[in-house]
């Protein structure tokens, strides 16, 4: 767990928004955060817990859990990743930071495998769950210092969640941060200055305009998206404000549009960004150790 920054990564493991998934496309949001010796995973969309376990991360390692909202893009699979971590021998506490009902989406998810667990502790001896596992529910602000890691949040926009919260992760002069789902939010910039890393959601305007042309409930659709979601253009003009490193961007809307490629992002983000760049796609690893800020494939 010592002198472990060789290996600090950001590892994209889902990169799509909302919570749809379809044959061969990305899996909804979800991240794992290597910094401090500590295996972070941030939200915990569908598909986290298998996108995990290809990084090789063994579920056993699980640690921490930072949650930036109740969308099911982003904790559908909370429960599930930590059972399963608990079946694969998990004997370490975990802790989960969530906004308010994070907790309560805990007690119910227990609740619901009742069953399971009881039959589990008895029948193959395991600590019980429910006792590895606390969750610390967050509002604005300082969310965790511990040693050398360093969590604060920022109350973003993303109507009609209120409780929606960036997270920076501060350790060692390096700092990672996630914008969560957000419309475009001015002071995300001063609260990511100087970030290592910023990753930001964002949206592309005409593929927006495709997917609405394909759903059945579009005209409402659109209303949500462009209430409570950036463009690429706003994401990078908040990486610009901020003097990012390195701009991330992720929780893509649309993600899975064939017609939709690395080069249609990177046009609109490159009228507001002209630093490092990276689009985000499942598995893709960030680099966070030393000078070497990203791998190399992606920049654009
Ligand atoms: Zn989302
Ligand atoms: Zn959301």
């Amino acid at each position: 767990m010592s002198g472990g920054d060789t290996s600090e990564r950001l590892v994209l493991l889902g990169s799509k928004g909302g919570p749809a998934v379809r044959p061969g496309g990305p899996w909804p949001s979800s991240s794992l955060l290597e910094v401090a010796g500590r295996v972070i995973v941030v939200d915990c969309g569908l598909g986290v817990t298998r996108s995990l376990t290809d990084t090789g991360i063994g579920l056993k390692a699980l640690d921490l859990v930072f949650i930036t909202h109740l969308h099911s893009d982003h904790v559908l699979e909370l429960g599930p990743l930590i059972h399963t971590a608990w079946t694969a021998g998990l004997a370490t506490p975990v802790i989960v930071y969530g906004p308010p009902g994070t907790g309560l989406y805990w007690q119910h998810f227990c609740q619901a495998m009742n069953f399971d667990i009881e039959i589990r502790i008895v029948d193959e001896g395991r600590p019980d769950i429910r006792k590895l596992v606390s969750v610390e529910e967050f509002g604005e602000g300082l969310v965790l210092e511990d040693g050398r890691l360093k969590v604060t949040s920022l109350r973003v926009d993303h109507p009609p969640v209120t409780d929606c919260f960036a997270l920076r992760f501060e350790h060692g002069g390096r700092s990672v941060v996630f914008s969560a789902d957000t419309a475009f939010f001015p002071p995300l910039a001063d609260f990511a200055k100087g970030a290592d890393v910023l990753v930001h959601e964002a949206m592309l305007e005409a593929g927006v305009e495709r997917l609405v042309a394909r759903t059945g409930n579009g005209a409402r659709l659109r209303e949500h998206l462009f209430a409570s979601h950036s463009l690429a253009e706003e994401a990078g003009r908040i990486a610009s404000g901020a003097g990012a490193k390195r701009l991330v961007l992720n929780h893509l809307i649309p993600a899975d549009d064939p017609a939709i490629g690395d080069a249609d992002w990177t046009a609109a983000v490159r009228k507001t960004w002209a630093g490092d760049l990276t689009i985000a796609r499942d598995g893709l690893v960030v680099e966070l150790a030393g000078d070497q800020a990203a791998s190399g494939e992606e920049t654009a």
